[in-house]
């Protein structure tokens, strides 16, 4: 159970927007989708990339797959959060689908790369960085290699951004070590449970609460004189 009260029902209102980047091959979207199956109330927005459709991957569900010119439209009309060119491909959060599910009271996990985070940050808007790091650089050179969807020559180019990203972490509020998977996702689930019990976020609830105190008091004072 989560110590917050369902999203809906706190009048305390805007969710939390928390970020997760970590170089490529590091396992993050199945990290963070196994935390949003786990974690109620919590969502992964989804991205728009131009980049074409993988094998088995669907548009509306893995991305909003569109075209180039579609994407480049959207920039002039200032509908991103954030948006990056990785590998050379574009990807970009949409600010209206992130605000509306922050402002339906959602907790929302943007999984992005070093270079949104940095334009989501320049903002100044309140989030929850999380850097997940692979146990080293020669088990994410393993890792790459073993999925295997990629050349010689992209898995070179994957290590070399790996490179020289990792040493962003100290942007972000936390770190968390993929060594195992369930235990990697049960340290992100404490991220967001500590960050759902912050004074800020259950000030509401908690208010109420030492409202049923200050009334019992004034109960116990009439009764008294
Ligand atoms: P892939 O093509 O393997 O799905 O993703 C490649 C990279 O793009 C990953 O590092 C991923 O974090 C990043 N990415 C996915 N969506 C977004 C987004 O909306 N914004 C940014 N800045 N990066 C993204």
């Amino acid at each position: 159970m989560s110590n917050r009260v369902p999203a809906d029902q706190d009048a305390g209102g805007r969710g939390l927007l928390f970020i997760v980047s970590a170089p490529s091959g590091t396992g993050k979207t199945t990290l963070v989708e196994r935390l949003v199956q786990r974690v109620p109330d919590l969502q992964m927005s989804r991205s728009y990339t131009s980049r074409v459709a993988r094998a088995g991957e669907r548009d509306s569900v893995d991305y909003n797959f569109i075209s180039r010119d579609r994407f480049d439209a959207m920039i002039r009309e200032g509908a991103f959060l954030e948006w990056a060119d990785v590998f050379g491909n574009y990807y970009g959060t949409a600010a209206a689908d992130t605000d509306a599910l922050l402002v339906a009271g959602k907790d929302v996990v943007l999984v992005i790369d070093v270079q949104g985070a940095r334009q989501v940050r320049t903002r100044g808007i309140e989030t929850v960085g999380i850097f997940v790091l692979p146990p080293s650089a020669e088990v994410l050179e393993q890792r790459l290699r073993g999925r295997s969807k990629d050349s010689e020559e992209q898995m070179r180019r994957r290590l070399d951004v790996a490179c020289r990203e990792v040493s962003d972490f100290v942007q972000y509020e936390y770190v968390v070590v993929n060594d195992e998977l369930e235990t990697a996702v049960s340290r992100l689930e404490a991220i967001v449970l500590a960050e759902r019990g912050r004074v800020k976020v259950m000030r509401h609830r908690a208010e109420t609460i030492i409202g049923t105190f200050r009334r019992k008091r004034s109960e116990t004072d009439g009764k008294s004189t």
